[in-house]
């Protein structure tokens, strides 16, 4: 496991109670697998990227999603924007439609701006373009009013939208890859990385500029991130993912706390921001063995059984359902030792 950086320091809005809010987007029982090549041989291999993920965004919460490279959170972002089909399971939005690729009320903020911005357009083309697809109907110059608009939003000059994305800083191509993300007016937004690429300062005014937007729309957001200190300062609540499967569901505060899974708790031990003994001092510190397995040939039963220190027989036979942690009712883990 890498050491990550201390998290840039962001404001964050009071959470809402649970109980007053309602769905905004559900992810039922989402499977993912890909074909890729394996070996000189160039056989078939099946990559089972996400196994069974639910999840449930309520209306304007942040709901983090966090996970090493490779634990299938990207591909549940993506099937959560209707970018990428699922194997099986379904998206609901609130009204229990089923997402489709290009649904106006998701959309997604993508951690590389330079490939999500058209180099060969002006940044002002690029923020319109999703506007040009599903209001066609608007007059040009109501189109273009509205770019003006929400470029000042997220922090740029109306008179800069005739520049083209190389004429900008990193964090300034960020801005302008939310202001096309907003254009359409989505309820949701799934954001993937979207500071990773940036230095610890740009990453702060970004990061508080979603938080302003948030705010400022309504939106829920689905934020997705290997840092668990960057996770941890935008969301209300955190899901743990570790090769395809949600193994942690937690409020922010109780998860960095009393972290459950083993998983979890050799992530926080790798998190060079926080205190060496933990938040309150008693915090679980596991340490795994070995590296991750291949995606591509994942152990039976728990899939963390060859690297977790508290392995039992049970672990290595059956995959452990994701159930409420003793004495808690909404701290989920998947774990033969929580229950
Ligand atoms: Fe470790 Fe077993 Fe829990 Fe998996 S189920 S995390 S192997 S104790």
């Amino acid at each position: 496991m890498t050491s990550k950086p201390a998290a840039p320091s962001v404001s964050h809005p009071p959470a809402t109670p649970r109980q007053q809010q309602e769905p905004a987007l559900i992810l039922q029982s989402i499977s993912k697998t890909f074909a890729v090549k394996k070996g000189v041989l160039a056989n078939q291999g099946l990559l089972r990227a996400v196994s069974d993920a639910s999840l449930t965004l309520y209306k304007g919460e942040t709901l983090g999603l966090v996970g090493e490279s490779g634990s299938g959170k990207s591909t549940l972002g993506r099937i959560a924007a209707g970018l990428l089909e699922p194997d099986s399971g379904e998206v609901l939005l609130r009204d229990k439609r089923i997402v489709r690729p290009g649904e106006q009320p998701v959309q997604m903020i993508f951690q590389d701006s330079s490939s999500a911005l058209n180099p060969r357009h002006s940044i002002g083309w690029s923020v319109r373009e999703p506007l040009d697809i599903a209001e066609s109907n608007l007059p040009l110059s109501i189109r273009k009013k509205k770019v003006e608009h929400i470029l000042r939003l997220v922090g740029l000059m109306p008179d800069q939208a005739a520049r083209f994305p190389h004429e900008f800083s990193g964090g300034q191509r960020q801005r302008v890859v939310v202001a096309r993300a907003l254009i359409c007016n989505p309820e949701i937004v799934v954001c993937d990385e979207p500071v990773s690429s940036l230095d610890a300062s740009v990453q702060a005014q970004v990061l508080n500029l979603l938080l302003d937007l948030k705010e400022q729309f309504a939106l829920s957001y689905l934020f997705i991130s290997h840092d668990l200190g960057v996770v941890g300062h935008m969301s209300d609540r955190i899901a743990v993912m570790y090769l395809g499967r949600i193994v942690e569901l937690s409020d922010t505060e109780e998860l960095f706390a009393q972290p459950a899974h083993p998983y979890t708790q050799a992530l926080l031990a790798s998190q060079p921001g926080l205190p060496a003994d933990g938040q309150a001092g008693t915090i679980k510190r596991a340490e795994l063995l070995g590296d991750p397995p291949s995606p591509l040939n994942l152990p039976a039963g728990c899939a963390l059984h060859p690297r977790c220190p508290f392995v039992m027989p049970i672990c290595r036979e059956k995959v452990p359902e994701l159930k409420p942690v003793a004495g808690t009712t909404a701290h989920l883990a998947a774990c033969h030792l929580c229950g």
